[in-house]
C-alpha cells in the first residue's frame, strides 16, 4: 500500500495505490489571482490543503493510515518552495507512520503511468505548462529526445491567452476559439528534435495587435505548435524503433493534439499504438507518483530512503535519474 504525494508546481495531490490499482487520487490546485504562479504562494497553498487531502485520500481508498507501507514523493524537478512543502509533509508523515520514502522524478512518473493503460515501452510526448519533452527509455536511462528550447507549450499558450485577455488557464479557451478559426501562417520552429515557441508567440501578438481574430490565431497556434510536437515525437519513434506513443501533461487534454497524434500513429508504416490516459492521470496527479514508486521498489528495495536522508532536487533532469527498476 503506497501513498503518493505530488507537489512540484501548482497541484498538491495525494493518492493511494496497491498492486498497480489506484484506490484514490485527490488533488487541489493553486490558482494565482492574476498572472503566473508565485512559488511561495503555491507552497503556502500546499501546506494549507495537505492534511485535508490526506484524510480524503484515505477515506476514498477505505484504508486506515496504519496500512500505508511507504510514501512516494515527487521530490524532483519543480519549484523549490513547492517541493519543500511536499517534502516537509512527507517527512513528518513518514516519521509518524514509521515508513520510508521513495523519491520519484515527476517527468518519469508521467511516462510510467502509461503502463496502467496498457503501454509497455512507449515514447512519451509530455506537454504541460512548464515542461515540453519527448522522453523514452533507451540504453538504461530515460532520455530526452527532444524538448523546448525556450518556454513550455502550456506556458506559451497561457501567455498568448493573456495577451488576448481571455484569462487563465488559456489552453481550454484557445481550444474553443480554434473551432471557429481559419489558418494564417505562423513560424514553424523545429531544430533537430527540439522545438521553440517564442518566435510564434511574438508573431501571434503582432498579428493580434494588427486586428487578426482570436479564432484564426487560436486555430493556427494549435495547428502549428502541435504539428511541431507531433513531428518531433515521430522522429523519436523512428529513432528508437518503439511502437507506442503516450501523451502526458495538461496540454495533452487538448482534443486536436490527441487527434493529430492518433493520425500520425495510424499513418506510420511501423504500426504504432497510441495511448492517452484519462484526464485525472494526464494532468499533475499523485496517482502517477504512487504508481511509479510502487514499480520502483518492486524491483529495487534500496530505493526506499529514510526520511532524514531525502532532499529536494528542483533541477534534476530526466536523464540524471539512475534507473535500477527496469
Ligand atoms: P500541467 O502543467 O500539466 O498541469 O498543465 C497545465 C497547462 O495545460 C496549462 O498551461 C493549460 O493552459 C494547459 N491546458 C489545459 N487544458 C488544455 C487544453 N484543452 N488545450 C491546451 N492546453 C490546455
Ligand atoms: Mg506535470
Amino acid at each position: 500500500m503506497i501513498l503518493g504525494i505530488e507537489c512540484t508546481a501548482h497541484t498538491f495531490g495525494i493518492a493511494v495505490v496497491n498492486n498497480g490499482k489506484i484506490l484514490s487520487n485527490v488533488k487541489d490546485m493553486y490558482v494565482p489571482e492574476s498572472g503566473g504562479i508565485i512559488p511561495m504562494d503555491s507552497a503556502a497553498h500546499h501546506k494549507n490543503v495537505a492534511e485535508q487531502l490526506y484524510n480524503q485520500a484515505l477515506e476514498k481508498a477505505k484504508i486506515s493510515e496504519s496500512k500505508i507501507e511507504a510514501i512516494a514523493l515527487s521530490n524532483a524537478p519543480g519549484l523549490a518552495p513547492c517541493l519543500r512543502a511536499g517534502l516537509e509533509f512527507a517527512k513528518s508523515l513518514a516519521k509518524k507512520l514509521s515508513v520510508k520514502i521513495i523519491p520519484v522524478n515527476h517527468c518519469i512518473a508521467h511516462l510510467e503511468i502509461s503502463r496502467s493503460v496498457g503501454a509497455i515501452d512507449p515514447v512519451l510526448l509530455y506537454a504541460s505548462g512548464a515542461n515540453t519533452q519527448i522522453i523514452a527509455f533507451a540504453a538504461g536511462k530515460y532520455r530526452v529526445f527532444g524538448e523546448t528550447l525556450d518556454v513550455g507549450i502550456g506556458n506559451f499558450i497561457d501567455k498568448v491567452a493573456r495577451h488576448f485577455g481571455i484569462g487563465f488557464p488559456g489552453g481550454p479557451k484557445i481550444e474553443q476559439h480554434a473551432l471557429k478559426g481559419k489558418y494564417v501562417e505562423l513560424p514553424y520552429s523545429i531544430k533537430g528534435m527540439d522545438v521553440s515557441f517564442s518566435g510564434m508567440q511574438t508573431k501571434i501578438q503582432q498579428l493580434y495587435d494588427k486586428g487578426e481574430s482570436i479564432e484564426n490565431l487560436s486555430f493556427s497556434l494549435q495547428e502549428t505548435a502541435f504539428a511541431m510536437l507531433v513531428e518531433a515525437a515521430e522522429r523519436a519513434l523512428a529513432h528508437t524503433g518503439k511502437k507506442e506513443l503516450v501523451l502526458g501533461g495538461g496540454v495533452a487534454c487538448n482534443s486536436r493534439l490527441q487527434e493529430m497524434c492518433k493520425i500520425m500513429c495510424s499513418e506510420r508504416l511501423q504500426k504504432t499504438k497510441f495511448f492517452c490516459p484519462e484526464r485525472p492521470l494526464l494532468v499533475d496527479n499523485a496517482a502517477m507518483i504512487a504508481y511509479t514508486g510502487e514499480l520502483m521498489i518492486e524491483k529495487d528495495k534500496s530505493l526506499l530512503v529514510s526520511a532524514d536522508k531525502i532532499d529536494i532536487l528542483p533541477r534534476e533532469r530526466t536523464d540524471q535519474v539512475k534507473v535500477t527498476w527496469r
